[in-house]
């Protein structure tokens, strides 16, 4: 009988532990091991941001794709879809050594109370460009030396998002949360350290400029021992987030003084001072605390507008996610059609007015409404329809330790 041997090494059929049959060939278990690192291989180089191609998606477009998720918010969308746009312009801009025109970075800041949602829009942008993003959180930053994280931490998180991927990385997108926390906390420049504020500025600063940055690849401190992984930054793309609590005070007043032209302005479209965020201006964030280097540094501004009871309602009801629509597939699961009816979706918008807790509050007072529901109707075939009206939604809701919520 011929001998068996492995096709593709030629070893014998003896000297290993599996041959695997085709029609007209062999293969041995070390062939297969090896060819399977090879597809390994190949598979990583595929993966996304292995040579980046950035697919250049216009602002139109993009906020169309925002839209699905995220509810008003056009002047934010404007500005950061824009923003969004050029930065990607940037990156495809081609022979940029001989190009005198170099087209400058467009970092963003934004500025809207917390829960307006300057976060998802964020993140709902990261999803549609398909790029790295990371969330980090500004409050956490100290100036190297100091007890709490370095700022390249920031970038620890973005290569991870980008499973170390350091091309991929360099043209992601970071949200900086809280920004606003990082102010410095008097309008003079401290004769004392201000640990977590204007050093922390300055540190980020460099960040946001470009330059290359050693970053820890586990996060943490560095320390002399710690391989590090160099990163340039100069391509990823910074939108910073803030409550700016107390900047309708500096707005106010800055639109108050306006020495000339403003008060035409004034004259000719009365100020809504309602929604004073919406003439919030570099100059207001200075007075709020940031350095001007750093706000040089962010040159696009944007407000998120205060969230009213129509847009809660929108939010409530019409994201492609909306939370009504997650509660009717959860509870459709149990062979129950859920209805909510116009007076229960007015009921939980209004609590959620009533308890100040923006859009962030609406998941929290449904489940405190639809909880009793879903512990009771796994056990029961007889129920076929729930429906929440306002009398439903009331009962449930006193029912509930809200209370005890609102005070935590
Ligand atoms: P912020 O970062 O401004 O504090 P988030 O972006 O974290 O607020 O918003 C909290 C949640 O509220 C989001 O996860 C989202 O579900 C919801 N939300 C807030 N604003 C909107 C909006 N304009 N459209 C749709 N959902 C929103």
């Amino acid at each position: 009988m011929a001998q068996i041997t492995c096709s593709f090494c030629g070893r014998n059929k003896k000297d290993v532990d599996l041959m695997v049959s085709g029609i007209s060939a062999h293969i041995c278990n070390f062939c297969i091991d090896q060819a399977y690192q090879i597809l390994g291989e190949e598979d990583k180089n595929k993966k996304p941001g292995k040579n980046v191609k950035v697919k250049l998606k216009k602002p139109k477009e993009l906020t169309e794709f925002l839209n699905q998720y995220v509810i008003g918010q056009y002047e934010a969308k404007k500005v950061l879809t824009v923003a969004v746009y050029n930065h990607f312009k940037r990156l495809l801009q081609k022979g940029e050594e001989n190009d005198d025109i170099r087209i400058e970075k467009s970092n963003i800041i934004m500025v809207g109370d917390t829960g307006t949602g300057k976060t998802y829009l964020a993140k709902t942008l990261a999803k549609v460009l398909e790029v790295p993003f990371c969330i980090a959180d500004a409050t956490v930053l100290t100036e190297a030396g100091y007890v709490g994280e370095d700022v390249e931490s920031i970038l620890t998180r973005l290569l991870q998002a980008a499973d170390y991927n350091v091309e991929a990385a360099e043209k992601g997108i970071v949200y900086i949360d809280e920004i606003d926390k990082i102010a410095r906390k008097s309008d003079n420049p401290s004769i004392t350290r201000d640990v977590s504020g204007e050093g922390v500025q300055q540190a980020l600063l460099k960040l946001l400029e470009g330059t290359v940055v050693n970053v820890p690849p586990q996060g943490g401190r560095k320390h002399p021992d710690q391989k590090m992984i160099a990163v340039n930054t100069e391509n990823i793309l910074f939108i910073c987030g803030g409550a700016f609590d107390g900047i309708g005070r500096h707005i106010a007043k800055r639109l108050n003084t306006q020495p000339m032209g403003f008060n035409k302005y004034v004259e000719d479209r009365q100020v809504d001072r309602t929604n004073l965020l919406q003439y919030v201006t570099a100059q207001d964030l200075k007075s709020f605390g940031l350095i001007p280097e750093l706000i040089g540094r962010l040159p696009v501004v944007t407000h998120l507008d205060p969230l009213d009871r129509d847009t809660l309602k929108s939010i409530l009801t019409e994201p492609k996610n909306a939370l009504t629509k997650q509660y009717k597939k959860l509870i459709e699961m149990e062979g129950v059609k859920l209805v909510f009816e116009e007076s229960g979706i007015d009921y939980i918008v209004e609590k959620a007015v009533e308890y100040n807790l923006g859009a962030r509050g609406l998941r929290s007072i449904c489940e405190a409404i639809i909880t009793d529901a879903m512990y009771e109707l796994p056990s029961d075939d007889s129920i076929k329809e729930l429906v929440i009206d306002a009398k439903y939604a009331q009962e449930q809701f006193d029912k509930s330790k809200f209370k005890k919520l609102q005070v935590a």
